[in-house]
C-alpha cells in the first residue's frame, strides 16, 4: 500500500488532475490509497464564512466557493456530459447544506464544531469530485470521508489524533476496500472525535492526515504530491541557485520544518517517523522528477544540507542576580510562559540571564508581568533566526569558523546561537535587516 496526497494546487489545476489519474492507473498494483486537500483557495473561504454572521456576505462566500468548483467542472469533465450533470449535482447539493449550516443555530451553540464543520466542506467536496472522476476514467474508487478513519481529541481548530482508536477506525474503514480493488479517495485536513463530531486538523493538515492514515495502515511509503520538486536547500523564490535535495533523514525534515521552510507542515512527519515510513515529497507538474526522499538516515557524511530563516522572531531577554546559583529558576520562567501558551522556540542561558525565542506570543502581555515578578524581562523585536541544517553539522568546527567569518565580513553581530543537542541544527538571532543581505552568501557559502 502507499498512501498519495495531492494538495491544493494539484487537485485544481487540469494538468495536475490529469497527472493525478495517470499517477493511479499507472501504480494500481501498489494499492493506491489517495487522501485530498480541497480545491486551492476553498478552505480560506470556508473560514471566511465562519466570520461573518449576515446572510449576503454568506451567499457571496458561498457564491465564490460554487464558481471555483463550476470552473473545475468545465475543465476537467467537458467531455462527458453525463460526467459534468453527476459534477454538478454533487457540488449544488454540498453547497446546499453549506449553506443551511452556516444559518443554522448550532452556530451558537456550538461554535467551535461549527465552525470545523463549515471549514471541512471543501475536502468533502474534492474528494468526492476526484472519485468520480477516477471511476469515469475506468478506476475503481471511492470517496471516504477521514471521519471514519482519523479519530481525533476535541481540540477544534487543531486536532491531534487518538493513536490506538484510528489504527483501528483506519484499518476497518479502509482495508475492506483495498482488498477489492478499490482506491480510497480520502479527505484530507479532517477527523471526528470519539462521539463522531468533526475536527479539523489545523491549516495545512492534509499531509498530517496523509501520514497519519499511512502510519496508521502501516503504508510501503506515503507520497506527497505538490507543486515543486520536493525540499530545497533553501526557498526558491528567494534563493535562484537553491538545489533540490535529493534524501533527508526524518530530523533534517524536521528540523526544517520548524526554522520556516514551507514545503511540510511541521507535524507532518512524526507518525511516519514513528512508523519509520518513507516520506517522499513529489511533483504533480513533473512527473519525471524524483523528488525528495525522507526516511531514516543512511548518509553518513557531514555537511550542510539546507538553509532556512524566518525574518521576524519575538525575543525575550531575562536578567537575574537571583539566578546564581539557585534551583529551579529556569522552571519557574518555562511555568508562565506554558500557562500564557507561549512555545519557546530557542534558549540560550547563563548564570544570570537567559535569552529566549517564541514560536508564538500567545499572552505575551500578561507574562512579562509574571515573569517581571521574580527577574527583569525584556520584550525584543528586530530580530530572526538563520539556521543550518545537516546531519552531523557539528562535528565539523570548520563550519563555524566560515560562519562567523562571513557575518563579520557583513558587520552583522549574532545576538544569539544555539547548537542543537541533535547534531544537525545551528541557529543564529540576527538583526532582521541584516537577514535579507546575508542569506544568498550563507547558501553560496555552504551549498553551492
Ligand atoms: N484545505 C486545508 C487548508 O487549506 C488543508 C490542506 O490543504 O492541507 O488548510
Ligand atoms: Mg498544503
Amino acid at each position: 500500500m502507499i498512501v498519495m496526497k495531492f494538495g491544493g494546487t494539484s487537485v485544481t489545476r487540469q494538468q495536475s488532475v490529469a497527472a493525478i489519474n495517470f499517477l493511479v492507473k499507472r501504480d494500481l498494483a501498489l494499492q493506491p490509497i489517495l487522501v485530498v486537500s480541497a480545491l486551492s483557495g476553498t478552505t480560506d473561504l470556508l473560514i471566511k464564512l465562519t466570520q461573518v454572521n449576515d446572510l449576503t456576505s454568506q451567499s457571496e462566500l458561498i457564491e465564490l466557493i460554487k464558481v471555483k468548483h463550476w470552473t473545475w467542472i468545465e475543465e476537467n469533465c467537458s467531455a462527458d456530459q453525463s460526467l459534468m450533470d453527476q459534477a454538478y449535482d454533487l457540488v449544488t447539493q454540498h453547497l446546499l447544506e453549506l449553506s443551511n449550516l452556516a444559518k443554522s443555530s448550532d452556530r451558537n451553540s456550538n461554535y467551535l464544531n461549527w465552525h470545523d464543520r463549515v471549514a471541512s466542506f471543501g475536502e468533502v467536496i474534492s474528494s468526492q469530485l476526484i472519485s468520480l472522476l477516477l471511476v469515469q476514467n475506468g478506476i475503481k474508487a471511492q470517496a471516504v470521508s477521514a471521519t471514519q478513519c482519523i479519530i481525533t481529541n476535541d481540540n477544534f481548530g487543531s486536532a491531534d489524533f487518538l493513536d490506538q482508536l484510528t489504527i483501528q477506525a483506519t484499518n476497518t474503514t479502509l482495508l475492506p476496500l483495498i482488498n477489492q480493488g478499490i482506491v480510497p479517495v480520502i479527505t484530507g485536513f479532517l477527523g471526528a472525535t470519539v462521539d463522531g463530531r468533526t475536527t479539523i486538523l489545523g491549516r495545512g493538515g492534509s499531509d498530517f492526515s496523509a501520514a497519519i492514515i499511512g502510519h496508521a495502515l502501516k503504508a510501503k511509503e506515503i507520497q506527497i504530491w505538490t507543486d515543486v520538486n520536493g525540499v530545497y536547500s533553501a526557498d526558491p523564490r528567494v534563493i535562484n541557485q537553491a538545489k533540490l535535495i535529493p534524501q533527508l533523514s526524518y530530523q533534517e525534515a524536521a528540523e526544517l520544518a520548524m526554522f520556516g521552510a514551507k514545503v511540510l507542515h511541521p507535524r507532518t512527519i512524526q507518525p511516519a517517523v514513528r512508523s519509520g515510513i518513507p516520506v517522499r515529497v513529489l511533483n504533480t507538474f513533473n512527473l519525471d522528477n524524483q523528488g525528495t526522499l525522507i526516511a531514516h538516515n543512511t548518509c553518513t557524511n557531514s555537511w550542510v544540507k539546507a538553509i532556512t530563516w524566518k525574518p521576524k522572531v519575538p525575543l525575550i531577554n531575562i536578567y537575574s542576580a537571583d539566578m546564581f546559583l539557585s534551583k529551579g529558576f529556569l522552571e519557574k520562567i518555562f511555568a508562565i510562559l506554558a500557562h500564557n501558551n507561549i512555545s519557546v522556540n530557542m534558549l540560550s542561558a547563563s548564570e544570570v540571564s537567559v535569552s529566549i525565542t517564541l514560536d508564538n506570543i500567545g499572552n505575551l502581555e500578561q507574562a512579562l508581568l509574571e515573569l517581571n515578578q521574580i527577574a527583569t524581562a525584556d520584550y525584543i523585536e528586530g530580530f530572526g533566526t538563520i539556521s543550518l541544517v545537516g546531519g552531523h553539522i557539528m562535528s565539523r568546527p570548520q563550519i563555524m569558523q566560515d560562519l562567523f567569518n562571513l557575518f563579520e565580513h557583513n558587520n552583522l553581530p549574532v545576538q544569539m546561537l544555539s547548537y542543537s543537542a541533535s547534531n544537525i541544527n545551528i541557529s543564529m538571532i540576527v538583526a532582521s535587516e541584516g537577514i535579507n543581505q546575508v542569506i544568498p552568501l550563507v547558501h553560496e557559502k555552504f551549498i553551492v
